[in-house]
């Protein structure tokens, strides 16, 4: 009974055999031109020109003051909790339904997760389930809010915008601000795509995003953090680059920093790739609507764009009518030669977080049982 769809993705992608994978980049633009550059310049790790246009073009496109190139999205989000003020044992509200580096940076700084639920229409933190949850079980003190059951103070915030799909980030916004909790935006998904057209990432404290090679732009690995506070800017590059005071010879240090900066090479790559970027949401964005014209005539739901937002598709995602459903098509389509994947294993039933404070997660179970991605990459 799938059949149909594996015969419909294949003349989609012009594929009528050999694997079709869920997501692989382009290089068609100047990505060999940019990096032969590089390497010819000998300025190849995290010094050269290449990472100043980057972080130009990242300002120039989103409209923010400050962009600072990372190494990898994990990294950028690590720093980003830093600057968002998150401590040890204090707690960082996000949601289950997310890949393991939300949850991962929150444990790096010896915090600890609190998941909230997502909207079934986002498939990101739902702004009702965080309201109704902040108000129940907490209490503020002194400018900070404090989860009753434990007395953790909840520093942050970090919402993911979910296959590139934005969250209702300012009514999320709204809700943090009134409890004191900084926001930090977790992007990683979503560079490109507009909430009441303003990019995602740009609304919170914080904002990060991911040029992981499975993304819609990538630099190899890379990641990027973006916020217009000065103060925030500025500390997010000193620790980016071991916090060395600047000198034309001397090693002083202030602080204990990071080595995540995004090296000249990589940088060179995502140049190449920006300049790409608006094209190759114009063709994902062509490639959801051929997407969702085709399970309109099916009993298959079809994860459109939320209201109020232009997202980028990253990747393409389906609701089947249950979880035996789900396996069979992941079966089935996964044989053929056509990946599919399920939404991963939600966060809070990780062995590393199962004991992580929660609400009720209705939504993302239902979501995770039900969800595939399809095959989303830019079609040429
Ligand atoms: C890709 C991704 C990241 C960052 O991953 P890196 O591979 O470190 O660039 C973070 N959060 C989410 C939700 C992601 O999908």
């Amino acid at each position: 009974m799938f059949e149909p769809i594996i015969h419909f993705i294949r003349q989609t992608f012009q594929k009528p055999e050999g694997f079709i994978p869920l997501h692989e980049p382009r290089f068609i633009g100047n990505e060999r031109k940019y990096v032969l550059d590089a390497i010819d310049s000998t300025f190849v790790s995290s010094v050269g020109a290449y990472v100043n246009r980057f972080e130009e073009q990242i300002k120039q496109y989103t409209g923010v003051s400050y962009a600072i190139a990372c190494s990898n999205g994990t990294s950028a989000l690590h720093i980003a909790l830093i600057l968002a003020g998150v401590e040890q044992n204090d707690l960082v509200i996000t949601q289950p339904l997310s890949f393991i580096a939300t949850c991962n940076a929150i444990s790096y700084l010896k915090a600890q997760p609190l998941f909230v639920d997502i909207d079934k229409r986002t498939l990101g933190l739902s702004a009702e389930k965080l309201a109704d949850f902040l108000e129940k079980e907490t209490e503020i003190r002194e400018n900070q809010c404090f989860y009753k059951q434990t007395n953790q103070k909840i520093r942050a915030c970090v919402p993911m915008h979910t296959f590139g799909h934005p969250a209702e980030i300012d009514k999320i916004q709204e809700i943090c601000q009134k409890y004191g909790i900084n926001l930090v935006e977790d992007a990683a998904e979503s560079l490109g795509s507009l909430y009441k057209n303003r990019h995602t990432g740009t609304f919170g404290l914080v904002g990060t995003y991911s040029l992981n090679g499975n993304k819609t732009i990538t630099s190899g690995g890379g990641g990027v953090i973006v916020t217009n506070d000065e103060k925030l800017g500025k500390l997010a590059r000193h620790l980016t680059t071991q916090a060395k005071v600047p000198h034309a010879w001397e090693f002083v240090h202030d602080y204990v920093g990071y080595n995540y900066r995004m090296p000249n090479l990589n940088a060179a790559l995502a140049v190449a790739q920006m300049e790409k970027l608006a094209e190759f949401i114009e063709s994902k964005r062509q490639l959801a609507q051929i997407y969702a014209n085709f399970f309109q005539n099916t009993d298959i739901e079809f994860c459109l764009e939320p209201e109020n937002s232009r997202s980028m598709y990253w990747l393409n995602a389906i609701l089947l009518k249950n979880r035996e459903e789900r396996d069979r098509f992941l079966e089935f389509s996964n044989k053929n030669g056509v990946m599919s994947r399920p939404s991963w294993r939600l966060m809070h039933e990780l062995e590393m977080f199962e004991k992580c404070p929660r609400a009720n997660l209705a939504n993302a179970i239902e979501i995770q049982n039900r969800l595939v991605n399809l095959p989303s990459s830019v079609r040429i």
